[in-house]
């Protein structure tokens, strides 16, 4: 990436003139700072900044952003100061440079303060913490990382394992609670194929015998179907969906490793105007072929935490095909893809003047990221159809997050007792809990979880759900199983009153 490249790359984003200039001057004087500095690759510094300004253009952020990207090393890795960088290029390029500054340096002071809990969980509460300034600090620090992943190839195996541990453990997370999809899939995928190098080759080599034979029955569906919704005159655009291979990994480990487990190596999506020709389409579907019913799946009436929307549909062809739909609006496509960093092209407001104006409190104690994505995620969803009181139960309550003994993070509701835990983890582990031990220690299972523990399921296979676990739980996927599992051994759950369900 030159000067010249990520200018022109601005220009064909509509940048004004005077924005071009804005970023023509940051250029120089990171090239100016950088100047004699080199890449592992041996590439003079300058490439990375320049490459992940690019990456903020490819995801529509705002100039400021796009500035302070091209700026966000010079303040720790050369003789510039902030107070510089203010006075050249303004008070929210300076914030922003600031930010990830801080980012950095909080990761790295943090490192070996708390030896016994996995690394992650000092970065990733920090992260969080000081991203609680403004979202797009952390969208900075994703660019950043995402090309620091590109160009993994240059540094020692030790180190590559390091860093991809730690944005499979972290980063990954972080963009997928900002709900971007694409990026999540980019960081998970390079991550793993370092990691694992092996098993990566050896899924993708599966993936691609059993994608060649699966399109070509796919064509047909894909043909039906697409007849069925013209009849219809929905406008609607359809494409195959092909799993990631990280994800593939994941699920493989769950159905012990077994292929014909997985329904969804491709799914077909479709995108369609609006939200009722969603669901007129999950039913012309479902006028064509077999549901399996337990894999319907309404994430527009319930969108996941991260604000995720589609309706999910698994269905068996009369050929004995086995074929995943996810149906969604434009919007929620955009949304699932790009995420939060949507909501900076379709909103010029910024938010730095929330900052400005002391809305937002300088160095937060809690983690009031939470509210900071709320109101954009509020503003992404201004004027959309959907229904935003929901989104805001599920986006605005506090988050904990908890970890299991290998480290894996989980993020649950405030108030989330162990076993809301047990059943987010896997319906046997919750149906199967005996005991629980939190940091270590036998916990009882109506003590509330905490941002930080580590949580360990204890199992054994005899154990049945009974109708009081219902009071020893607060999320509604921990009720839906729970209430499964009791109609499946003939104990008819007490019916729910609406009053209980709000809780
Ligand atoms: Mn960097």
């Amino acid at each position: 990436m030159k000067k010249s490249q990520l200018i022109d790359k601005a220009k064909d984003a509509k940048f004004s003139p005077e924005q071009l200039d804005f970023l023509a001057s940051a250029i120089d004087f990171a090239t100016e700072m950088h100047r004699g500095q080199k890449r592992k690759s041996g590439e003079p510094y300058i490439i990375h900044p320049l490459q992940v300004a690019a990456n903020l253009i490819d995801w529509e952020l705002d100039i400021d952003s796009i500035v302070a990207g091209v700026l966000h090393d010079t303040v720790e890795d050369t003789p510039a100061t902030l107070k510089q960088i203010e006075e050249k290029f303004g008070r929210d390029a300076a914030f922003l440079v600031d930010g990830v500054t801080k980012l950095g340096q909080l990761r790295s002071g943090m490192r070996d303060i708390d030896s016994y809990l996995p690394a992650t969980k000092d970065n990733l509460t920090k992260l969080l913490i000081a991203t609680g300034q403004d979202i797009r600090v952390m969208i900075i620090k994703l660019a950043d990382r995402l090309h620091n992943m590109q160009t993994l190839k240059f540094l020692s195996p030790a180190k590559q394992k390091k860093i991809s541990t730690e944005t499979l453990q972290v980063f990954a997370p972080v963009a997928d609670r900002l709900n971007m999809g694409r990026v999540r899939v980019q960081l998970e995928e390079i991550s793993f194929s370092y990691l694992d190098h092996h098993r990566y080759n050896f899924l993708k080599k599966q993936m691609k015998k059993r994608l060649g034979r699966a399109s070509k029955k796919l064509d047909h569906v894909r043909a039906e179907v697409g007849k069925k919704l013209a009849e219809n005159k929905i406008d609607f655009q359809m494409d195959g969906r092909i799993k990631s291979v990280y994800s593939l990994h994941k699920k493989l480990e769950k159905h012990d490793q077994n292929f014909e487990a997985i329904y969804d190596l491709i799914a077909l999506r479709i995108v369609v105007e609006n939200k009722a020709d969603c669901y007129q389409v999950l039913g012309l579907i479902h006028g064509l072929y077999t549901p399996m019913i337990e894999r319907i799946k309404d994430y527009i009436a319930q969108p996941k935490s991260n604000g995720y929307q589609s309706l999910h549909t698994t269905v068996i062809t009369p050929d004995e095909q086995i074929v995943e739909f996810q149906i969604r609006t434009e919007r929620m496509h955009e949304y699932a893809e790009r995420g939060l960093a949507a909501s900076f092209h379709y909103n010029e407001q910024k938010l730095t003047d929330a900052y400005k104006k002391g809305q937002i409190s300088a160095m937060p104690t809690d983690l009031s990221w939470i509210t900071e994505l709320q109101t954009a995620a509020a503003r992404l969803s201004a004027g959309e159809e959907v229904d935003t009181e929901k989104l805001r139960i599920n986006l605005f309550s506090d988050r904990i997050f908890v970890y299991s003994p290998k480290g894996d993070i989980y993020d649950l509701p405030e108030g989330a007792l162990p076993l809301d835990y047990a059943y987010r983890i896997h319906s046997d582990i919750g149906k199967n809990a005996q005991n629980v031990q939190v940091n270590g220690k036998i916990a009882k299972f109506d003590q509330p979880l905490k941002t930080g523990d580590i949580v360990e399921i204890i199992t054994r296979n005899n154990i049945k759900p009974s109708v009081d676990w219902l009071k020893r739980i607060i999320t509604p996927h921990a009720r839906t199983k729970i209430r499964q599992q009791l109609k499946r051994l003939n104990i008819e759950p007490p019916r729910e009153r609406s009053k209980d369900r709000k809780k």
